[in-house]
Formats: C-alpha cells, sequence, structure tokens
C-alpha cells in the first residue's frame, strides 16, 4: 500500500470542501488529466493557490501514484517547469454489465485501458444473488489471472434504470417477454460492497454508453445514447453530464408512444409505444406471426432454428417482404421516438448502437429518414447522427464512471489519507 503524506490543515468533517487540502488535490489531478493545467505554474493560474500549496499538493498526488512528471516545459529563461501527466496504470478497477443474455466483465487500470474481459452466457431470470455471484466468481478469475492487482472500485451496468443511490431497479418492466426479472428489492451494489470489499457504483447500462459517448475526444456537451436490445434504452448527456431525472427514469425512450395501433401491446401495459415496435421481443414476436400467417418464405425455411433477431435483419436483407416491413416499422417507430426527443432536447448528437438493427442498411435508412421528416428541421441541422455498433461504450462509461467517482473531490479527501480507497473501506464511499 502507498502511503500517503500528512497534509496541514486536514479536517475530515471539511472532507471534500474546496478548502480541504485532500480536495485540492483532486482539483489538480482533474486539471493535470484533461490537460487543462499541467506545470505548477499553469496550475497555481487555474487554481488560485500559492506555489507553495500547489507544490505540496502536486506531492502528495504523486505519492498516492496519481500523477508523474513526463518532462519539461521550454521555458523562456529561467529553469523549465516540469510537466505532469495522469497516471492510473498501477490502479485497478472492474466493470460488469449486465443484459437480457448474459454479463460481461472487464478488468482495466485507471488509466481506462482494458487489461482482460470475459463473456458468460447467462439467463436472467435465474436466481438474481446467483447471477451476482456468478459475476463476481468471474471477477475473481480475472483478477487472479492478472496477478492478483488490488481492486479500486467496481461499476456496474443494468439492462434498466436503476435508482443510483439506492442500488435497485426503477423500472417495472425488465425484459418480460424472456420472463427476465431483477427485483425492485434487490441492491445490487450492497451485495457486491459485501462479497468484493471495495466500493461500488451501479446504473443502467444505457447511462454508461452515453458516458462513456461523452468521454470520447470531441464529444459534443449534449449527447443522447440509443441502446438497441431486448428494448430500446438511451442516455442523456446534457451540458457535458448525465442526467438522470428526478426518479432515475430519464432516457425511457423505449417506452414513448408513437402509434395508436391497439394490437401493439407492449410491456408497460400500454400500446404503441417504440418498445413494441423496436424491442427485439417484439421483432421475433412479429417474426412468428409472419410464419404463422405463412407471409415469410424466408422464415418459414429457418423456424426450426429460432426466429432471432439477426434472421429478420438478414431476411430484410435478402427481400423477403415480410422481414422487411417488420425492420421497416422498427425503425419507424424509433424515428418517431427519437424525433419528439430531437426536437425537445436538441443533441449535438445521436448515437444508436445495440444490436443487429444497427447494421440494416434499410433500418438505417428509415430511421434517417423518419428523423429528418418528423423533427423540427431547426434541431437537425447541426445533428450528427451516428447509427452502428456501439458495445464498447458502455465498459467505457462504466469505467469512467468509476475513476470519476474515486477521483472526485469528497470521495478522493475519505479515502486519500489511507493511501487507496480499498483500505479506507467500501461502505462508507459507496454512499451517495
Ligand atoms: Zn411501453
Amino acid at each position: 500500500m502507498v502511503k500517503a503524506p500528512e497534509l496541514e490543515g486536514r479536517v475530515m468533517p471539511n472532507a471534500g470542501s474546496p478548502t480541504d487540502p485532500w480536495a485540492q488535490v483532486a482539483m489538480l489531478v482533474r486539471l493535470i488529466r484533461t490537460g487543462e493545467a499541467q506545470t505548477r505554474p499553469e496550475l497555481a493560474e487555474a487554481t488560485g493557490l500559492g506555489r507553495n500549496v500547489i507544490t505540496l499538493r502536486v506531492q502528495a498526488a504523486e505519492a498516492i501514484g496519481l500523477i508523474r512528471a513526463s518532462g519539461a516545459a521550454r521555458s523562456r529563461g529561467g529553469r523549465a517547469a516540469d510537466i505532469w501527466e495522469f497516471t492510473g496504470v498501477h490502479h485497478h478497477v472492474l466493470v460488469a454489465t449486465v443484459d437480457e443474455d448474459g454479463f460481461r466483465v472487464v478488468l482495466a487500470n485507471l488509466d481506462l485501458t482494458p487489461l482482460g474481459e470475459s463473456s458468460v452466457e447467462w439467463t436472467l431470470s435465474d436466481d438474481t444473488a446467483r447471477t451476482c455471484e456468478r459475476m463476481a466468481a468471474q471477477m475473481e478469475t480475472l483478477i487472479s489471472d492478472h496477478r492478483s492487482p488490488t481492486i479500486w472500485g467496481i461499476g456496474l451496468g443494468m439492462p434498466a434504470p436503476v435508482d443510483v443511490t439506492t442500488g435497485r431497479s426503477r423500472d417495472p418492466v425488465i425484459a418480460g417477454a424472456k420472463g427476465i426479472r431483477w427485483p425492485r428489492t434487490f441492491d445490487i451494489r450492497r451485495w457486491f460492497i459485501d462479497r468484493m470489499k471495495v466500493p461500488v457504483w451501479v446504473d443502467s447500462v444505457s447511462n454508461l454508453a452515453a458516458l462513456g459517448a461523452a468521454s470520447e475526444p470531441e464529444a459534443p456537451a449534449d449527447l443522447v445514447f440509443v441502446r438497441l436490445g431486448n428494448g430500446v434504452g438511451s442516455g442523456i448527456v446534457s451540458n457535458g453530464g448525465l442526467h438522470r431525472g428526478a426518479d432515475s427514469l430519464a432516457g425511457e425512450i423505449t417506452h414513448i408512444v408513437v402509434s395508436d395501433d391497439a394490437r401493439r401491446l407492449c410491456l408497460c401495459g400500454r400500446s404503441g409505444c417504440v418498445d413494441a415496435f423496436a424491442g427485439s421481443w417484439a421483432i421475433e414476436a412479429e417474426a412468428r406471426r409472419a410464419v404463422a400467417q405463412g407471409r415469410s418464405p424466408f422464415l418459414a425455411a429457418r423456424a426450426e432454428d429460432g426466429l432471432g433477431l439477426a434472421v429478420v435483419v438478414a431476411g430484410a436483407e435478402s427481400g423477403d417482404i415480410a422481414c422487411a416491413e417488420i425492420v421497416h416499422s422498427a425503425a419507424e417507430a424509433l424515428g418517431r421516438g427519437l424525433a419528439t426527443v430531437v426536437t425537445w432536447f436538441n443533441p449535438r448528437r445521436v448515437v444508436v448502437a445495440g444490436n443487429d438493427l444497427a447494421s440494416s442498411p434499410l433500418f438505417r435508412h428509415i430511421l434517417t429518414r423518419t428523423l429528418q421528416s418528423q423533427a423540427l428541421s431547426a434541431c437537425i441541422e447541426h445533428l450528427e447522427l451516428r447509427i452502428g455498433p456501439g458495445q464498447a461504450a458502455e465498459v467505457v462509461g462504466g469505467l469512467s464512471l468509476v475513476r470519476d467517482a474515486l477521483l472526485a473531490p469528497s470521495h478522493l479527501a475519505a479515502w486519500a489519507p489511507t493511501g487507496s480507497p480499498a483500505d479506507f473501506g467500501a461502505a462508507v464511499l459507496a454512499i451517495g
């Protein structure tokens, strides 16, 4: 364990306040990590702190292994100033994302560089605690496969809205058609804190994906990430930060009503939602109906192998009319929902990613056309629409969620005096 130096004036009741020395360390680490200020004179100018204080805080950040000297700045005479850079290579975090078909666990360092990952097919209708146990075992295998580094924190992405303060599911429907339930009473964060003994943060995979998209270079401050899956999730980044909403339910684009077709029943109990057209469960139900009504030779020939989304997308590309109609309706429904979102929220970028729909040329064409025809033209004039694979975004988002939480002034002020968040104690860090 790295022993952090004592800082004068450290008073725990003020932890995280701007005058707390460790909160000042957190501020310098953020400026150095983002490249906003990288030398002592730049840090002094950016923060208004005195040179001597800057020197002490930089030493403290170096001692806990968050920054390192990377050379000297050019000088116009006098001694050249050291350039500092963020380094997270010696600190490790884990991210696990849960989906309708299984889960994925990634081990990475605090620089967000993945070091190893594993995916497990898993039916989430299985017992919740058993699912968590399986995930934890997968995490422990990854840890031991990589020489057992100390883990600083864990990020969890769930396939439904999550109350980030309680770690509990907010959604009455997770993936009903497949019988998937994640009980509202189950506190997954507390379970992992107790099991893994490190700080844990939990959010929806859609929010993590939005965070991942927002952390890309040159990412705009206002964006929406639409995640295609069993349902259609979305995450909203507003003015550079995640917008979760008053009840952690922001982004439920899948339950925007886009049709008055009463036959399109949704899992939420209403009808005509985006979900009832573009959720993979709805597409698969439509495929079964097309076969039963003898409308799709393509699907009928493949019915014995199962009528998954990939088969429907392949059918649409091969010219099967019923398959094309299903993909067309999914794209049109999502396009209508997205037009409302874009007109109301005015994002600079929309990313649509996830399952096989995103790689279908027909889906992309109809979605784009519907959005262009139904959104306010001024709102799409500068809109960048990206449709394609994007599963990496949720892992990057999960890693940055954990990193940013660990390095936030209030959290860093709490754990830094002991040298490691793992040593400080998980329970305290994980609250709030
Ligand atoms: Zn609905």
